[in-house]
């Protein structure tokens, strides 16, 4: 159900489903949408610095009925912030307009390897972690070789990394290493922001289980044991989007929703973002 939960490798419990806010409009919309998925159940939304829309975000969670420590929040220190002190800096900022105490997820949002940053924004993230203000952190857009470096120049390991993951990508290589690494994968885009819903094999599976082309890609991410936050700013299709806990894949239609895989972003290659 909405509250099952992966444990990280330090044994926090995260959800598998959650709300991505990702061009929410701060304001009403954010603090509707959020509040629509706190009422169906959602437990965790993933929000970023950059998304400027971090205020309604606490908003919605302060006026909501549910405690605090029921809810899992993510947020991620943008590209221009990294570096040691800029990155203890923006978590602070972050913390301010969340409104919040702790952190459940800090996340480097990207790598930007033309920066070279990342490992001193890293140095940020585990000082944070162990003055107890967040309670995992992790990395994005992470690709194999940008987490191998990591892991080699790190103390703590990351606990996530959130990528672009879909029936288009399914990044197998960055999700074996993490699997390797204890490393728990979190889709991105997972609907590819709209761009699956005309594809055949994925009608025709839909109306064999009479589930939506959504409920199908989100209940193939959990089969993947792969975290997943849609975004929706539209309260029926936020409940949508969460009733995927009464059916399960076959091993032969995972196969066939795996094998529509064509290396194919909606986003930017991460070694090429800046
Ligand atoms: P998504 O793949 O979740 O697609 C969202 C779009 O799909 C919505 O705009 C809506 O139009 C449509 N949609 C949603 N539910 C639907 C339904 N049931 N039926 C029909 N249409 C539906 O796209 P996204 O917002 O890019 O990704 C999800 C979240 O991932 C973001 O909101 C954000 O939190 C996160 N994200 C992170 C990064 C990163 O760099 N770390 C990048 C992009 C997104």
């Amino acid at each position: 159900n909405l509250q099952s939960t992966t444990t990280l490798h330090n044994g926090v419990e995260m959800p598998w489903f959650g709300l991505g806010v990702f061009k929410v409009k701060e304001g009403t919309e954010v603090v509707n949408s959020v509040k629509a998925a706190i009422e169906a159940g959602y437990k965790s939304i993933d929000t970023a610095a950059i998304y400027g829309n971090e205020e309604g975000v606490g908003k919605a969670i302060a006026e909501s009925n549910v405690p605090r420590e029921e809810l899992f929040i993510t947020t991620k220190v943008w590209n221009s912030a990294q570096g040691y002190d800029t990155t203890l800096a923006a978590f602070e900022e972050s913390m301010k307009k969340l409104g919040l105490e702790y952190l459940d997820l800090y996340l480097i949002h990207w790598p930007v390897p033309q920066q070279n940053k990342y490992k001193e924004t890293w140095k940020a993230l585990e000082k944070l972690y162990k003055d107890g203000r967040v309670r995992a952190i992790g990395v994005s857009n992470f690709k194999e070789h940008h987490l191998k470096d990591l892991l080699d120049n790190c103390e703590v390991k990351p606990m996530v990394n959130q990528v672009e993951y879909h029936p288009r990508l399914t990044q197998t290589g960055i999700h074996k290493l993490c699997k390797q690494n204890g490393i728990q994968l979190e889709a991105w885009s997972p609907l590819m922001q709209g761009g699956l819903f005309e594809e055949p094999t994925l009608k025709e599976i839909a109306q064999k289980y009479g589930k939506s082309i959504a409920q199908v890609i989100l209940r193939w991410d959990l089969q993947t044991e792969v975290v997943t936050i849609p975004k929706s700013i539209t309260p029926h299709r936020i409940q949508e989007n969460a009733d995927i806990f009464d059916f399960e894949l076959s091993a032969d239609d995972m196969e066939k929703i795996s094998s529509l895989n064509q290396n194919q972003r909606v986003g930017s290659d991460p070694d090429e973002m800046n």
